[in-house]
Parts: C-alpha cells; sequence; structure tokens
C-alpha cells in the first residue's frame, strides 16, 4: 500500500502551524514565548501532544503512545480523517445504512460524496455487493462501526474489507468495552490501512470532557497530527481525564453493572415490545408497533429515549441507565402498552 498517494495533494504540501511550545527543545525554565499571561492556574496553553494521556491509555490499551492520536471527541477524529484523505468535490467515503450519523454530517461539511450500502436485515455487510465498490480509485476512506450504533451488532468481514480495500478503513470501536469480542487494536500492525477509532465518552464515562482516541500506524497519525488545532484538548480535559483513567476498577465496576442491566433490560422488554435487537453495546434497539407515538408517550413521563423510525421502521433506541432507571422505563412502558 502506498500511504502517500492516498493523501490529499494540499496536505502533503502543507507545512504546519509550529506553537511556540513546540518549537523549543531542552529544559525550559522561564516561559516568555507564547504570550501568555503569567498569572492564574490556567493561564498555560495545554500540552499539544497530551503526553501525560497517551501514557496512560497506552498502559490501558497495551498500545505504544505513539500509536495514539487524541482528538476533541471522536468526531474531531472523523473530520481530521475526511480532511487528510478526500479532496471535496472529487473523493468518495462509504459508509453503511443505518449507522453513526456524523460520518455523513462530516463529508457533506467536507463536500465529500458519501457512498451509503444497506445492510442487510441482520445488519450486517452485503460483501459481495460490496465488491465492485472496492475498485474505485476515488473512494478514500470506508467507515465500519462495530459494534454498529444503533443496531448494537458486532459488524462480520472487517478483515476481509481490509486487506481487499487499498484505501483507508475506519473502524468505529466506540462500544467496544460492552462487547464479548476482542478490539482490533491488538491486530493494528498487521494492517497498514487500519485506523481504529475509541472514546471516553460511553464505557469510560467522561462524555462531558469530549475526548476521543484513534489508533494507527506512526504514518497515519503524522498526517492527523499535521492537520489537527495545535492545542485542540485543553489542559484540564487532560488532567481530568488522567485522574479518573486512575480509577480503573471503578470503570469496570461499571461497565458489568451496565451489561447486566441489559440482559435484564432485554428480558423485561421481550415481554413487552414486538422485538429487541440483541445488543453487544450499552443501548437496546427495539421495535415496537407505532415508535413515534410511544416516544411521545414516553417522553410524556420525563423519559428520554431515541426515536430511531427515521432510520429503522419503527423501532426505538433504549440506553442502558441505572436500575432505578431502567425500572422506571420498563414501568412507564406497561402501563403505556
Ligand atoms: C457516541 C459515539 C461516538 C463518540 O463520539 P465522541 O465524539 O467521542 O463523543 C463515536 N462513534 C459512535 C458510533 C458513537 O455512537
Amino acid at each position: 500500500m502506498n500511504l502517500e498517494k492516498l493523501i490529499r495533494p494540499s496536505v502533503l504540501k502543507l507545512r504546519p502551524y509550529s506553537s511556540a511550545r513546540e518549537e523549543f527543545s531542552g529544559i525550559g525554565e522561564i516561559f516568555l514565548d507564547a504570550n501568555e499571561s503569567p498569572y492564574g492556574q490556567y493561564s498555560r496553553y495545554p500540552d499539544p501532544n497530551q503526553g501525560g494521556l497517551k501514557k496512560r491509555i497506552a498502559a490501558i490499551k497495551c498500545i505504544s503512545e505513539k500509536n495514539i492520536f487524541i482528538g476533541n471527541g471522536s468526531d474531531e477524529v472523523i473530520d481530521l480523517v475526511l480532511r487528510v484523505f478526500c479532496q471535496p468535490q472529487h473523493d468518495k467515503a462509504l459508509c453503511f445504512f443505518p449507522s453513526y450519523g456524523m460520518y455523513e454530517v462530516s463529508a457533506a461539511i467536507n463536500e465529500v460524496e458519501l457512498i451509503q450500502l444497506p445492510l442487510d436485515s441482520n445488519f450486517q455487510i452485503d460483501l459481495n455487493s460490496l465488491d465492485q465498490y472496492l475498485k474505485d480509485p476515488y473512494l478514500k476512506v470506508i467507515f465500519l462501526c462495530s459494534p454498529n450504533n444503533p443496531s448494537g451488532n458486532i459488524l462480520q468481514g472487517v478483515r476481509y474489507i481490509l486487506s481487499k480495500f487499498e484505501g483507508i478503513v475506519v473502524l468505529d470501536e466506540a462500544y467496544i468495552d460492552f462487547s464479548s469480542t476482542t478490539s482490533f487494536l491488538s491486530v493494528l500492525n498487521e494492517y497498514p490501512n487500519l485506523i481504529v477509532m475509541q472514546t471516553l465518552s460511553k464505557a469510560f464515562g467522561m462524555a462531558g470532557l469530549r475526548l476521543g482516541m484513534a489508533f494507527a500506524s506512526q504514518t497515519i497519525l503524522s498526517y492527523l497530527n499535521k492537520l489537527k488545532p495545535p492545542y485542540n484538548v485543553s489542559k484540564p480535559n487532560q488532567e481530568l481525564a488522567v485522574t479518573l483513567l486512575l480509577d480503573l476498577d471503578r470503570i469496570k465496576g461499571c461497565i458489568e453493572e451496565i451489561k447486566h442491566q441489559r440482559s435484564w433490560l432485554a428480558e423485561e422488554l421481550k415481554k413487552l415490545v414486538v422485538k429487541v435487537y440483541p445488543s453487544e453495546a450499552n443501548f437496546l434497539l427495539v421495535e415496537v408497533k407505532d415508535a413515534n407515538k410511544i416516544y411521545e408517550q414516553l417522553l410524556g413521563q420525563g423519559i428520554v429515549t431515541r426515536n430511531r423510525n427515521g432510520v429503522v421502521r419503527n423501532c426505538i433506541r433504549i440506553t442502558v441507565g441505572t436500575p432505578f432507571e431502567n425500572q422506571r422505563l420498563v414501568a412507564a412502558l406497561k402501563q403505556i402498552l
């Protein structure tokens, strides 16, 4: 694979902004380089490379810091990937349907044509009909979401696509920590075209901090780093995440509790609704008789779910909450139905 051929020409040529904090080497004592105020707790710019946070994530994920990129949420990573590899109004990206909505929004913002292929009735990829697209020289990026949002299942055929496609494969593993299958992080070295995307927003419980991660070869990450705003992750966010990640036992306990509640909720819902799709994530896709109506009725009781009727007919996506929240939901549904 020739990675340079995949990079947008303007990105290859680009000389990135060099921030004050990156330009010196050695040990600084007095910092008069970045026009910061010398007064105040947060007066200094944050570490542009997020060294401390990467070190912590490297230890948790058993991967080298050099293969980690941190974005202001995964949404920043999606945008950067499109900008690195796709020339607007020229190149294409591909994703599947139904899936995470940001791929489409980000492609539209960047004026990148997005091919959306339907998943089959089990929310799996039809690999035969995918084949013809893989040869398109304008197709630069494929987004795969596994476990998929909103269906909750693991996608089959990821390895097939990785080996057959000569462009970039972004594997969005936002929900992988709730799943019984292992992450593709362990085979990152086998595929020079793979970007594994994860986030601290879901299983790690830090959606408010906006911290998304991309894992890929150093070459791929060098281009993401070239385009990212120099100080894309704030200092309090970096510090808070490092602190919260120290208590991994607590985080793992929460994940186990959510998985336990997922089983309980699925069993309860099966007694009430048309269909509960199996889930490897922290949500359940549920088919009801009239999604619009039930969504509104739940809302009337103060319970906010995600109406996915526009995407999967008569389906509502329900996030697994605390035992109390889940019981409230089940009680409300019993009353409505
Ligand atoms: C929630 C979610 C994310 C996380 O996005 P952040 O910007 O990191 O909060 C990424 N991908 C999918 C499929 C998601 O559902």
